[in-house]
């Protein structure tokens, strides 16, 4: 692990400290995780970062037993996180979130959002929110197929396959 003081990125002060770790994942050596940490704000952001290739990439891997739970899924903060059986997907935002999940985080973590429309007064949103909970609620029992696309322009999102002969790779455009 690596240590380096930084300006901080959001209160400015010389007091951040950004943190450098190789996660060792296979097939992927070169890939880092990245932590900022600021004593002055609190300031405590992480990042993941693939030196190997910054090609936008698009990931994707199909979900067909419970063995592929294992697959996990490293979401930068440009990554965008799709499983279009269930109309779900995570974009980039100000603030964006970002996690190493497997499939059942995964699938928790998208239950969790769609939840919050259960508090919306048009009962069309609650119902359709509804309908998807329960479709969350099936696969996460391993009943049901269905698809992981995982798309990041700087090439800093990865799946990380169980069976990596099932994890399909396209090169959307190069980046020098
Ligand atoms: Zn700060």
């Amino acid at each position: 692990m690596q240590e380096i003081k930084i300006p901080c990125p959001v209160c400015g002060s010389d007091e951040a400290v950004l943190f450098e770790k190789n996660l060792n994942i296979p097939y992927y050596s070169d890939f880092f995780m990245t932590s900022i940490i600021c004593k002055k704000c609190g300031l405590r952001s992480t990042d993941f970062r693939n030196l190997h290739s910054s090609d936008h990439t698009r990931w994707t891997y199909k979900v067909t037993s419970l063995d592929d739970f294992e697959t996990k899924v490293v979401r930068a903060s440009t990554g965008i996180v799709e499983i279009p059986e269930i109309g779900v997907k995570v974009e980039p935002q100000m603030m964006p979130e970002t996690w190493i999940k497997n499939i059942e985080g995964l699938l928790l973590h998208f239950q969790e959002k769609i939840a919050i429309f259960l508090q919306e007064d048009d009962d069309h949103i609650v119902k359709e929110a509804k309908k998807r909970i329960s479709i969350i609620g099936d696969l996460l029992q391993g009943k049901g197929e269905f698809t992981i696309i995982v798309e990041d322009p700087n090439g800093n999102s990865l799946i990380i396959p169980y069976d990596d002969s099932k994890l399909h790779k396209e090169i959307l455009s190069k980046n020098k």
